[in-house]
């Protein structure tokens, strides 16, 4: 695959995997976690699908566009590393969905966040929650679920929490 094509291909499965999730968490009460800000697009889709949805968003900058900026009390900044672990007073309850677009592209960088993040993620996440992520990750509590058809080779892996 040239590299539009996985960037196609990363696009396409996360705007399926935010709708096929938001029809799934109903019942799941707890906020909804995007890790990773950037162009703020995801962010955009995430509140128009899960409108009164709480959304909490993480990165260590805001560079979004200016459309796409949560509300200060919504939009945590700093190194999700600290942030993640340490935002359960601001956040409350554990995430029905966490949505993490963090990935880089270099599978060195990448396995090496994986390796703090995967703990993080399981603290954070409800019972019957949901994460999407463009990092594939190792979470023993969770299951692996099978991606929608067509998304097989979208380098996006979707769990959920037991
Ligand atoms: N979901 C976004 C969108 O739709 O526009 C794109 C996110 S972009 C691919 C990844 C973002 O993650 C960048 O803005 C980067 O600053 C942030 N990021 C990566 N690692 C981070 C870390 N350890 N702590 C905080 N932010 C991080």
């Amino acid at each position: 695959m040239s590299r539009l094509d996985v960037f196609l291909a990363r696009l396409t499965a996360q705007k399926a995997l935010l709708e096929l999730v938001a029809a799934k968490i109903a019942d799941v009460p707890g906020p909804v976690l995007e890790l990773g800000l950037g162009n703020g697009r995801t962010f955009d889709h995430l509140r128009e699908i899960l409108p009164g949805r709480e959304i909490f968003v993480f990165d260590r900058a805001v560079s979004a566009h200016p459309a796409s900026i949560p509300d200060g009390d919504h939009m945590i900044v700093g190194d999700i590393r600290e942030t993640l672990a340490y935002c359960g007073p601001r956040v409350g309850a554990p995430a029905a969905f966490i949505h993490c677009d963090l990935g880089t592209g270099d599978p060195t960088a990448d396995l090496a966040r994986a390796d703090w993040l995967a703990p993080l993620i399981d603290a954070r996440t409800a019972s019957g929650g949901y994460l999407a992520t463009g990092v594939r990750l190792d979470l023993a509590n969770f299951d692996m679920l099978p991606m929608p058809e067509g998304l097989e080779k979208s380098r996006y892996w979707l769990y959920r929490k037991r």
